[in-house]
C-alpha cells in the first residue's frame, strides 16, 4: 500500500466503526501511513521527507477525515507538531518523522488556562547542576496522549520574558502520566486525554526555538497549520455526511407511492444545502491556502475565518444529514450519526469559535488580538 487512497480503502475505512464504537486509537492507520512515507509529507527532502507543503497536507487530512474523523484528527495534530519540529527540532527526530517512525502531536491546552492555549501556566525550571529543565504541568487535552512518540509542549519561559516556551517532550519521558482515558462524544479514537507532568526532566536542548519564543511559533507556525488542517479534517467529515445522505435518500424507497426519498423536493433542498455549505468550506480552505502561499494581505484574516466558518457549518451540515436520513440516521449502519458526533468538537477545539469571533472582531477594529 503506497497511496493514501489504498490505505483508506484497506485500513482506515474498514476500522472506522470500531475506532468510533470502542474508542480505539487508529494505530493501524498511522502505521500504514508511516510505512508509505506519508507521515513525512511536510518533512524536508534532505531528511528523507516528501518536502510538500500545507496544501498537500490539507488534501490528505481531508481524505482521511472523510473515512474516519478520529484518524483525520490524529493525522492533523501529527502534521501540526511535525511542522514545528521541522523548523526548530533536532535532526534525528526530523528523520524519524520523515521515515514514518515517529508520531507527534501538540500538548498546549492546560487545565489552568483552558482554551487560552497561548498562555500556559505550567512551569519549566532550570536544574543547573544537571543542565536539564524540570517540567511540571497539567495538560487538559492532547490528541494521541499516551500514544504519540513526542509532544510539542508549552510552558512558561525558564528565564526569559514572554508568554511561553515550547519543548520537545518524548512520549516515554519519566514523570508523564495519563490519568483519565478519553471517552468523548465524538472523535472517539483520537485519545485526547489529559497529561500530567511531574518533575519531567528534559535537556535544555529539547527547547524548540528560543526561551520565551513560544508565542511567536504558535502564531506563525502552529496557528496556520492547525486552522487549515483542522478545518480540512472537519471538511472531510462534512463531505462524508453529504455523500452518505445523498446515497441514502437515493436508494430508500416508499413502497406505497413507488417514490424514493430523493423524489421529495424538501429532501432535495436539504441535500442541496449540505452540498453548498460543504463546498463553501472547501472554497474557503483553498482561498486561505492561496492567501498564505502568496502572502496576501488578508492571510491572517482568512486563517482566523476558516475554522470559525467550519465551526458553524460542520455541525449544521451533519445535523442536516440526520434530518434528511430520518430515523435511519440514529442507527450506526448509515454512518451519519458518527459524523454528527465527530463534527461537534470543531467548536470547542481551540481557538474555539467564540474566541475566533473575538479575534476577527478585534482585527477588524484595529485592536491587538492578545493583550
Ligand atoms: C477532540 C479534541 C481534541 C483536542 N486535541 C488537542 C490537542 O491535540 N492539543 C491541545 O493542546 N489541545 C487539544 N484540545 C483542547 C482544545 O484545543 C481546547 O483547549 C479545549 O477543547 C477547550 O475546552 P475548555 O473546556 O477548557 O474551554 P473553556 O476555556 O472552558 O471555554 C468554555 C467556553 O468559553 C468560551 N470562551 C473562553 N474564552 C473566551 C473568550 N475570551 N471570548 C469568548 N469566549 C470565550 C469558549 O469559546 C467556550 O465556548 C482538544 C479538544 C478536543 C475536544
Amino acid at each position: 500500500m503506497h497511496s493514501v487512497e489504498s490505505i483508506i480503502t484497506e485500513v482506515i475505512e474498514p476500522k472506522a466503526m470500531e475506532v468510533d464504537r470502542y474508542g480505539v486509537y487508529p494505530r493501524a492507520a498511522m502505521e500504514a501511513l508511516g510505512k508509505a512515507g506519508l507521515l513525512g509529507l511536510l518533512s524536508a527532502r534532505d531528511v528523507g521527507g516528501r518536502g510538500e507543503g500545507l496544501r498537500a497536507a490539507a488534501t490528505m487530512v481531508e481524505q482521511v477525515g472523510t473515512a474516519c474523523g478520529s484518524s483525520g484528527m490524529v493525522l492533523c495534530m501529527h502534521f501540526c507538531g511535525a511542522a514545528v519540529i521541522e523548523q526548530h527540532g533536532p535532526r534525528d527526530i526530523r528523520e524519524a518523522i520523515a521515515a514514518g517512525r515517529h508520531v507527534t502531536t501538540l500538548a498546549l491546552s492546560e487545565a489552568g488556562s483552558r482554551s487560552h492555549f497561548w498562555a500556559p501556566v505550567s512551569t519549566a525550571l532550570a536544574v543547573p547542576e544537571e543542565g536539564t529543565v524540570r517540567l511540571d504541568a497539567e495538560k487538559s487535552w492532547a490528541t494521541s496522549a499516551g500514544q504519540a512518540d513526542s509532544y510539542v509542549w508549552s510552558s512558561k519561559p525558564v528565564e526569559a520574558k514572554g508568554m511561553s516556551t515550547l519543548w520537545l517532550v518524548l512520549g516515554n519521558a519519566h514523570g508523564l502520566s495519563f490519568p483519565v482515558a478519553f471517552d468523548g462524544m465524538g472523535l472517539r479514537g483520537n485519545s485526547s486525554s489529559p497529561i500530567v507532568a511531574r518533575d519531567v526532566r528534559v535537556p535544555r536542548s529539547a527547547m524548540l526555538g528560543k526561551d520565551g519564543g513560544g508565542f511567536d511559533i504558535m502564531m506563525g507556525n502552529v496557528l496556520p497549520h492547525f486552522q487549515v488542517l483542522g478545518s480540512a479534517c472537519y471538511l472531510g467529515i462534512m463531505e462524508a455526511a453529504t455523500r452518505k445522505a445523498a446515497a441514502h435518500v437515493t436508494k430508500t424507497r416508499l413502497l406505497h407511492t413507488g417514490q424514493s426519498l430523493a423524489d421529495l423536493a424538501t429532501i432535495r433542498a436539504y441535500l442541496a444545502r449540505m452540498r453548498m455549505k460543504t463546498d463553501l468550506v472547501r472554497g474557503l480552505i483553498r482561498d486561505t491556502l492561496d492567501a498564505l502561499e502568496s502572502k496576501r494581505e488578508d492571510a491572517q484574516m482568512r486563517v482566523l475565518e476558516v475554522k470559525a466558518a467550519v465551526g458553524e457549518l460542520a455541525p449544521e451540515v451533519t445535523e442536516l444529514g440526520m434530518r434528511v436520513c430520518g430515523g435511519a440516521a440514529y442507527r450506526k449502519e448509515v454512518g451519519i450519526e458518527r459524523h454528527f458526533r465527530d463534527a461537534r468538537a470543531v467548536t470547542v477545539m481551540s481557538p474555539t469559535t467564540d474566541l475566533l469571533y473575538d479575534f476577527i472582531g478585534k482585527a477588524m477594529t484595529g485592536m491587538p488580538l492578545f493583550d
